[in-house]
């Protein structure tokens, strides 16, 4: 089956339901494909001619909606030159100049960037940094992590090992996995002061443990795939001091966050403060091709070059894809360029409008919206296929997990087109009441 351009749809979706193994997916009672065959703008199309209004940024990634002129260019002319070359003793201008722009638009002192290929290998790399440094700077005993409950950072081994062991995906791995120490996530909402309450359980772990944590990792300000929280600043900046007390290096993963969908570039500009380590992945390519970066301060490269190996040990084969990295460096500019802070303003403003007749459903116990992303939270997990199918039926790409029901569509979504995803997403959980 190779001229899969010329196979009916039938068929192919027949290749995909024999062979292919989809995301959170069982073969054995395998969930109804929807295929898709082109998009652009905000919308997908399917097989059928249908057109669908996206609500999803393809997992936060299409920042700038599909089949953007500005990166089609950026990566036809790439590919003109290379689409790949390893990055082991050789380098080029797509990654020598994405390194420069990821640290001009991050906060000082974040100076060097490792590249790698997907947020959970960004997040790898993160561990692995911090690991290595105090390895190298003569505290081996520091090897644990801290990190928060509902958090999310990823599906291989040592990201798993940080998501949350008890509500997390991942808990049928626990023997395995490393064991860190969680601390209760704040409770206190976004804009609000982090309370006493909210320090506790961060601040004794601190207290007893920083002997053995080499880091403390988490998504600032918005909690993702774990529960689709949103948190203050305050809690953050209060962390920073906490850490800076206690010798324990800052993980920031904005690989959700970053490039903007909070309302603020990087959301750790909500505290105004900077990790020591920060992972980007998702929106780094506006969604077209999977790249990631893990960030640090100079004086965690120079810890862990001064050490006792004298390099970091770490090398993936597709590092620095110059392709990738060519489209990244046009995603940038494209944002960069527009005035994206208004305009994730504008779109919160149509999530919270959109959306608020949710909060009038039975079924839903709360709705929030922060920047680029709108949640409704259900009393009860959904019935994933029934509500899916009525979303199609609406002509809308949402994609619920759990109790969550939840938008962050690309930054050029239209208002009216904004408006038509929110009244339609609330249209259809009226319907399965
Ligand atoms: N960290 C966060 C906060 C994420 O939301 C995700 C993906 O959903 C990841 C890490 C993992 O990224 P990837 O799926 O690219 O491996």
């Amino acid at each position: 089956p190779t001229d899969y351009q010329h196979a009916s749809t039938e068929q192919w979706l027949k290749w995909d339901k024999d062979h292919i193994w989809h995301p959170y997916s069982s073969v054995l009672n395998p969930p109804a494909m929807i295929p898709v065959v082109s998009a652009k703008g905000v919308r997908l199309t399917l097989a059928d001619g249908r057109e669908l209004i996206d609500g999803m940024s393809s997992w936060w990634s299409a920042i700038h909606g599909y089949n953007h002129p500005v990166l089609n260019t950026a990566a036809k002319a790439q590919l003109d030159d290379m689409s790949h070359v390893m990055f082991g003793g050789l380098t080029h201008p797509a990654a020598a100049s994405l390194g420069k722009r990821l640290v001009d638009i991050t906060p000082a002192p974040l100076t060097r960037v490792f590249i790698s290929d997907s947020g959970s290998v960004a997040v790898e790399v993160a561990i692995k940094m911090a690991l290595q440094y105090w390895y190298s700077v003569g505290q081996p005993t520091k090897t644990r992590l801290l990190a928060l409950r509902n958090g999310y950072h990823g599906d291989t081994f040592g990201a798993m090992a940080t998501c949350d062991p008890v509500t997390g995906m991942h808990h049928l791995f626990n023997k395995v996995l490393p064991e860190h120490l969680f601390a209760e996530a704040p409770q206190t909402a976004f804009g609000e002061q982090a309370t006493d309450a909210d320090m506790a359980s961060i601040k004794t772990l601190l207290q007893n443990h920083h002997h053995e944590l080499a880091a403390v990792i988490l998504e600032p300000v918005v909690q993702g795939a774990g529960g689709m929280r949103f948190y203050g600043g305050d809690y953050l900046k209060q962390l920073r001091a906490l850490c800076d007390e206690f010798d324990v290096l800052l993980i920031h993963d904005e690989i959700a966050t970053g490039f903007g969908r909070s309302g603020k570039l990087f959301a750790c500009e909500h505290a105004g403060i900077s990790p020591d380590i920060m992972c980007v992945g998702k929106a780094l390519t506006g969604g077209y091709l999977s790249l990631a970066a893990t960030l640090c301060s100079e004086k965690i490269a120079q810890g862990i070059c001064e050490g006792e190996a004298g390099v970091f040990m770490h090398g993936p084969t597709f590092m620095g894809n110059p392709l990738a990295c060519s489209i990244a460096n046009a995603s940038i500019d494209l944002l960069l360029a527009s005035d994206w802070q208004s305009n994730i303003q504008r779109i919160e403003a149509g999530l919270n409008a959109g959306l608020a007749a949710a909060a009038n459903l039975n079924s839903v116990a709360a709705v929030r919206c922060l920047g680029g992303i709108g949640v409704i939270e259900m009393k009860a997990p959904v019935n994933m296929a029934s509500l899916q199918a009525r979303f199609i039926a609406k002509g809308i790409w949402i994609r619920p997990f759990g109790k969550l029901v939840y938008t962050m569509p690309p930054y050029i979504i239209s208002d009216a087109d904004l408006a038509l995803l929110c009244q339609q997403m609330v249209a259809a959980l009226a319907a399965e009441e």
